[in-house]
């Protein structure tokens, strides 16, 4: 097994800068996702590791080897694409057994290999259908019994859940994630699915436009995100975002923006005193962090409620302040009325979960 290291890692397609002076280490043995949207340079950067793509510039190392110029098969890497790329005319057999042939084993050598991966993924039945003859999500294991029957040091997924039924992507998410603690294999998964990505990652590597925003848990990147993206791209419904003004009025704290003015609950105000921080600023609040009342209550702003979505236990509800909108999410039994469209109500933001942003920088202002 091995970790992977990209030292200064560029990729270009002519003039498109893919992936950007990348550095990190992916861990041995640990699942770490990549999470971005579309374009961001996941794919690239998976493809520069398995060598299927040259970067511009910067290292590449999978154990302490420098594989820059190895071709993909000495890597000792197994990639599964997005699209699956099974051999239509073979069975999974054949599909399977395909890649074991540069090693040139024996026939026995062959069938116990490909016994013994297709028990790991419960293939054992399906050995003589054709792709064709599979569901989306047994074709998906196929696909992962073919990167796997070589043991692999490393296993590089680029959005292997993207094809799938909600259901199956479910199961499937808990499928390849105890697939690799079983296997204890370093595990690099692409997605754009900020979801999955907090479900599964043992770390997560958050991408925009081809430079690393940040890389946390799943917990530190919802938590403590750097930047607005991060802040933005991370959650769901997505963190609700305020730009506007600090002002002071007799002694209390206001986010003023053309919309809105938000009172900021006073612990929060002494802190941005404490740090001098005065002007354009970024205000965000995730929707689970607003308080919600059906009546006024101190320091509260008043909001109609423009719609509701029921979801299983909570509520996800728009409101409107004139017209700045933004959205609370709460549990039903917590919430203590039922929301109706067009209702008045009142909100307040909770002190220990309201972020604030630069925003020149975007990144997250650290309060004393
Ligand atoms: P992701 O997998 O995150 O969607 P990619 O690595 O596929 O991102 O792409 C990153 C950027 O590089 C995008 O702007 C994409 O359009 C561009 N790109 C990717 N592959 C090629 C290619 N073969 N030729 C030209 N541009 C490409
Ligand atoms: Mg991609």
């Amino acid at each position: 097994m091995a970790e992977v290291k990209l030292k200064n890692l560029t990729v270009k397609y002519g003039e498109v800068v893919a992936v950007n002076n990348v550095s990190l280490t992916f861990e041995d043995k640990k699942f770490t996702v990549m999470l971005g949207p579309s374009g961001c340079g996941k794919t690239s950067t998976l493809r520069s590791i398995a060598g299927l793509t040259r970067p511009a510039s910067g290292e590449i190392y999978i154990g302490e080897r420098l594989v820059n110029d190895l071709y993909p098969s000495e890597r000792n890497v197994a990639m599964v694409f997005q699209s699956y790329a099974l051999y239509p005319h073979m069975n999974v057999f054949d599909n399977l057994a395909f890649c074991l042939k540069p090693l040139k084993l024996t026939r026995s050598e062959i069938k116990e290999k490909v016994n013994q991966i297709s028990q790991t993924l419960h293939l054992e039945e399906f050995l003589n259908r054709y792709p064709a003859e599979l569901s989306s999500g047994q074709q998906q294991r196929v696909a992962i019994g073919r990167a796997l029957i070589r043991r692999p040091a490393v296993l590089l997924l680029d959005e292997p859940l993207s094809q799938l039924d909600a259901v199956l992507r479910e199961e499937m998410k808990v499928y390849i994630k105890k697939l690799q603690e079983e296997l204890a294999i370093t595990t690099i998964h692409v997605t754009h699915d900020q979801t999955e990505a907090q479900a599964m990652g043992d770390r997560i590597v958050v991408m925009d436009l081809g430079v690393i925003q940040q890389i946390g848990t799943p917990q530190e990147v919802y938590n403590n995100p750097v930047n607005l993206f991060v802040a933005g791209f991370i959650g769901n419904p997505s963190m609700n975002l305020i730009s506007g003004e600090l002002s002071r009025e007799e002694g209390k704290f206001f986010l003023v923006s053309k919309e809105v003015k938000i009172p900021i609950p006073p612990k929060l105000g002494k802190k941005l005193e404490k740090g001098n921080i005065t002007g354009e600023i970024v205000l965000g609040i995730r929707p689970e962090h607003i308080f919600l009342f059906p009546e006024a209550i101190q320091d509260s702003v008043e909001a109609e409620i423009i719609e509701v979505l029921p979801q299983n236990n909570e509520f996800i509800i728009d409101l409107s302040c004139d017209s700045f909108s933004f959205k609370v999410r709460k549990d039903k039994e917590v919430l203590g009325f039922h929301p109706q469209v067009g209702q008045k109500s009142w909100f307040t933001l909770n002190e220990e979960k309201t972020y604030f942003f630069d925003k020149e920088t975007t990144r997250r202002i650290e309060l004393p």
